[in-house]
């Protein structure tokens, strides 16, 4: 195909087709659209509206960057956060697109010297701050300048419901009222009935098409896996399925958040920590080293994350339960932005259901909030206890019904987990709560089942019972697994008002007169990622990392990577701005020789080619 020069996308704006394809290649150096892609660069170039719904990684920011280049005029873009602009910029800057920033970063004379160069026509894409964009002066700029489209980026943030509600994002209405004949395209990755309604109300999209992409985000792979001992859990999946990658660990507590990311770096792994209570200047830091460096580990509380833009997050690993699933999904969706093999990894046990369940029962919100908040948390325990594929119970919580049952990239699908008949286990347990009077905790009912003479089962009598000892079939593990099962199934309730003591609920009586089934899955802590690691070894499941298509010869990928990171050092941008991971990859694997071959790896555009084109063939002579 002929490959048009960088300067003809100015032609092709003032031509008669625009070929939004050859930009595509030109341009960005990718060979094809991806989904709905094509399809929404095409409408938003002919000049309508819409709203879209794309999962992180989905490839949202062509959507607009495209008609913004192939249409007439500067495309605006709004978004929320400040890092993300700096590298969405910096990336299109990379590939010769003439874009800037218009935010409170700037000098005045920086912000005036940008307005000139938007008022002269000399700006493909300019993204501004929503505060900004709504100031009398920056409007009646906007109304001066010649703007080819309004792009609302994570335009959840104007719903009051949602997550991430930014007042200033409901101001934006404004656009459609000024501005009725140029384009809106509002991006979001929240998919929610309640939210696309408000997006579609507040942005004037009534009438305008919704482009909705299947939230499933196939390269990340979903484990969840009993908790024994977290920490050694964590470094241990590092270790053998990420050694060298970067990721994202999630607790809850600024204290273990410090006392992780501190038993990682001893453990050798480049681990740094972020939460609010760091001084400010090390926590910018630390999350510049995340996005900037290659293989960073950030061990952080739920505050980090929005509106990271890191491409290349191979794991996102949390060692505390999220509260809810909605959580779970938009954290986990941090892995693998672009579209190469990642890993979600969750520890989870008894403790994370009693501390969430304490946690809501002690907020101070109505409750009717309480009741959802359970409700939610619920569910999101029903999705680490299922034994039955995790994509598709995901999928199905939003609302989506794959057109599989079984993934095959989760670990209930990779190695299916063993199910018992359970019902004596479950009325031995019940009975044992039940006798004791529900006032004791998981720890305590398993010392009277497996018969251990504790000074607490001599004090309360507990060596004279029924039932106790007569737990000998299981180990104490076992029985952890039994009591979290059970109380995922809602047969026994942690009471956090009594430090945990477990209590019977309405069906627990089901259970103990025979009626209800029960199926418990047999536990087997911590096998289920050796089992993976051995199963790589016979070459029918390779880990993550391997699968990640490291392909090329290490060595030419060490290569490319230290002179990756050298460029990036040299030019302040981060180092997937200079060359992401997948085009690094490509170049390893497929050793081009000259310019042309050069030019054929995704990735490499007209820009980069002129850039970087002879060094890098260089390097892979
Ligand atoms: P989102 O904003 O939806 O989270 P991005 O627009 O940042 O996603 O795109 C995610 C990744 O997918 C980026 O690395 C981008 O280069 C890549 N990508 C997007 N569209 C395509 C495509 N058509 N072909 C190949 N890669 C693509
Ligand atoms: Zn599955």
């Amino acid at each position: 195909m002929p490959v048009p020069a960088i300067a003809s996308v100015r032609n092709v704006k003032s031509g008669i087709a625009p070929d939004a394809l050859a930009v595509l290649n030109s341009v960005f150096g990718l060979p094809g659209f991806r989904g709905a892609q094509e399809e929404i660069v095409r409408h938003v170039t002919d000049g309508g509206n819409c709203l879209v719904l794309m999962p992180t990684g989905g490839g949202k920011s062509l959507c607009y960057q495209l008609p913004a280049l192939l249409r007439e005029g500067c495309g605006i873009v709004v978004s929320p956060l400040i890092a993300l602009m700096r590298d969405q910029v910096a990336g299109l800057l990379e590939a010769g697109v003439k874009a800037a920033v218009l935010n409170s970063t700037l000098s005045p004379s920086e912000a005036s010297a940008v307005e000139a160069r938007l008022l002269a026509g000399d700006l493909d894409l300019l993204y501004i701050a929503p505060e900004r964009l709504l100031t009398p002066r920056c409007l009646a700029m906007l109304g001066r300048a010649r703007v080819a489209l309004f792009a609302i980026d994570e335009a959840h943030c104007v719903s009051q419901w949602g997550h991430d509600f930014r007042p200033e994002y409901i101001g934006l209405s404004v656009i459609a009222e000024r501005f009725p004949d140029v384009p809106r395209i509002a991006l979001t990755a929240t998919a929610d009935d309640l939210t696309r309604r408000e997006i579609i109300d507040r942005l004037g999209l009534a009438g305008a098409p919704s482009f909705v992409a299947s939230f499933d985000r196939p390269n990340i792979r979903y484990e969840i896996v009993d908790k024994q001992n977290a920490q050694t859990q964590l470094k241990t999946f590092i270790a053998e399925r990420h050694a060298g990658d970067a990721g994202i660990v999630y607790c809850l507590s600024r204290a273990k958040v410090e006392d992780t990311a501190a038993a990682l770096t001893k453990a050798g792994v480049a681990a740094l920590p972020y939460h609010a209570g760091l001084d400010a200047g090390l926590r910018a830091r630390n999350q510049d080293r995340f996005i900037n460096e290659d293989g960073v580990v950030i061990v952080a509380t739920v505050a980090f994350g929005m509106g990271i833009d890191k491409p290349d997050v191979r794991f996102v690993a949390h060692l505390d339960l999220p509260k809810s699933i909605e959580a779970y999904y938009q954290e986990t969706g941090r892995a693998g932005r672009d579209g190469k093999p990642s890993s979600a990894w969750m520890a989870y046990g008894l403790s994370d259901i009693v501390q969430q369940r304490r946690m809501i029962d002690e907020s101070s919100g109505a409750e009717s909030f309480k009741r959802v908040s359970i409700g939610k948390l619920d569910a999101l325990v029903g999705l680490a206890e299922t034994t039955n594929c995790r994509r598709t119970r995901l999928l199905g919580y939003f609302g989506e019904t794959p057109a599989a049952a079984k993934c095959g990239n989760c670990d209930n699908c990779l190695s299916p987990p063993v199910v018992r008949d359970g019902k004596v286990i479950a009325q031995k347990l019940l009975s044992c709560a039940y006798r004791t009077g529900q006032r004791f905790g998981a720890m305590h009912l398993i010392d009277i089942l497996v018969g251990r003479l504790t000074e607490r089962v001599r004090q309360f009598g507990h060596d004279k019972i029924s039932v106790f000892g007569v737990g000998g079939e299981l180990n104490e593990k076992q029985w952890r697994g039994a009591i979290r099962q059970l109380v995922a199934m809602g047969h026994l309730q942690p009471d956090s008002e009594a430090f945990g003591a477990l209590r019977l609920t309405e069906t627990a009586r089901g259970v103990l007169k025979g009626e209800t089934e029960v199926m418990l899955r047999e536990e087997t802590p911590g096998t289920r990622i050796r089992a993976s690691r051995t199963r790589s070894r016979r070459g029918d499941l390779a880990p993550a990392s391997t699968a990640a298509g490291k392909t090329g010869d290490p060595t030419l990928v060490g290569v490319l990577r230290a002179w990756r990171s050298e460029v990036a050092r040299q030019r302040g941008v981060p180092a997937y701005v200079v060359l992401h991971d997948s085009t690094i990859d490509g170049i390893a694997t497929q050793r081009p020789t000259t310019l042309t071959q050069l030019r054929g790896i995704p990735g490499i555009g007209d820009k980069k080619l002129e850039h970087y084109g002879e060094e890098l063939i260089a390097l892979v002579k």
